[in-house]
C-alpha cells in the first residue's frame, strides 16, 4: 500500500455502527480494515460501501487469540503503520428490559467481557506496535453509558443488564489507563457513547438512525486537537 494512505482498523465493521463507521471513514479517504467474524458477511458488507477500493475485509473474531494475532500480521503486511483503532465489535447477552444482577449466569457474564472486555484489551496490546509506528495515532472504544459508575450509582433509569454494563465500565477504566500509558507517545485514548442507535443491538425502538450517531463520532475521532482520557457524547464529557 501507498505511504501516506491513512488508515484505520474498525472491528465489528460488517454491521451497525461498525459498518457505518467504515462508510464515513472510507468517505473521508480513509483506507479501512474491516474486522469481520465472517468473511463472506464482510464480502456483502463490502457492497454497501461507496468506496469499496479503500476497504478491505480482515477475518478478525477478538474473542479468539489466533485470529486476533493473524488479522494483526495481516494488515502489518498490508501497510507500515495505522492510524486509527475503533474497539467496536460487541455484544449484550441479556434481556434488555430485565435486571439480570442477581440471577446472572457465570457463562453469560464471561461470554460477554470476553467480547467486550478481553478481546478488545487483547487486540489492542497486539496492534499497538503498528499504532505506534504512524507517528501520530487514536484508538476510540465504543463504550456507552451504561458502562458509566456514576450514572448508575445515581439511579438513573439505565437498563439493568449487569453484565454487559460492566463490561463496559472495563472497558472505560482501561481507556484511562492506557491513556495514561500513552500520554507521552502520540496515540490518544478515549471512549465514546455512541447514543442509543438503531442496530441489531439497539433495536427498532433506538431514537438515533445509525448515520446521525456516527457522524459525532467521526468529527470527534478526525478533531485536530482531540483530548485523550475522555468519555465522550456528541461532543460533551460523560460522566465515568
Ligand atoms: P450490532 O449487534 O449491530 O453489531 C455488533 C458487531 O460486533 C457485529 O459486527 C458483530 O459481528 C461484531 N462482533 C460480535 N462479537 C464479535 C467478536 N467476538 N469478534 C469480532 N466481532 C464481533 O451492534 P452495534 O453496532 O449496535 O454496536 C456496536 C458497538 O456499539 C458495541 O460495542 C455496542 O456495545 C456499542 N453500543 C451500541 C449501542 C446501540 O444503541 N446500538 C449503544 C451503546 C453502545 P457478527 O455479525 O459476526 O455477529
Amino acid at each position: 500500500m501507498n505511504t501516506g494512505i491513512r488508515t484505520a482498523l474498525i472491528t465489528g465493521a460488517n454491521r451497525g455502527i461498525g459498518l457505518e463507521l467504515t462508510k464515513q471513514l472510507t468517505a473521508k479517504g480513509y483506507f479501512v480494515f474491516m474486522g469481520v467474524r465472517d468473511a463472506s458477511k464482510g464480502a456483502k458488507a463490502l457492497q454497501f460501501l461507496e468506496f469499496p477500493e479503500r476497504a478491505a475485509v480482515v477475518e478478525l473474531d477478538v474473542n479468539d487469540p489466533v485470529s486476533v494475532h493473524r488479522a494483526v500480521k495481516e494488515i502489518g503486511q498490508a501497510s507500515e503503520s495505522l492510524q486509527i483503532l475503533v474497539n467496536n465489535a460487541g455484544v449484550m447477552n441479556e434481556d434488555f428490559m430485565k435486571d439480570s444482577t442477581t440471577g446472572i449466569a457465570m457463562e453469560k457474564l464471561k461470554k460477554t467481557f470476553d467480547t467486550n472486555f478481553f478481546g478488545l484489551v487483547e487486540l489492542t496490546n497486539s496492534v499497538l506496535p503498528l499504532l505506534l509506528k504512524s507517528g501520530e495515532a487514536s484508538i476510540l472504544n465504543i463504550s456507552s453509558n451504561m458502562g458509566s459508575l456514576q450514572l448508575h450509582s445515581r439511579q438513573e433509569p439505565l437498563a439493568r443488564t449487569f453484565a454487559y454494563n460492566a463490561s463496559k465500565a472495563a472497558v472505560n477504566m482501561y481507556t484511562i489507563h492506557l491513556a495514561n500509558a500513552l500520554r507521552d507517545q502520540q496515540v490518544r485514548v478515549n471512549a465514546v457513547h455512541p447514543g442509543w442507535v438503531k442496530t441489531d443491538m439497539g433495536s427498532e425502538y433506538a431514537p438515533l438512525e445509525v448515520n446521525e450517531a456516527v457522524g459525532p463520532l467521526v468529527d470527534f475521532l478526525l478533531q485536530k486537537d482531540a483530548p485523550t482520557g475522555k468519555f465522550m457524547f456528541q461532543g460533551q464529557e460523560v460522566e465515568w
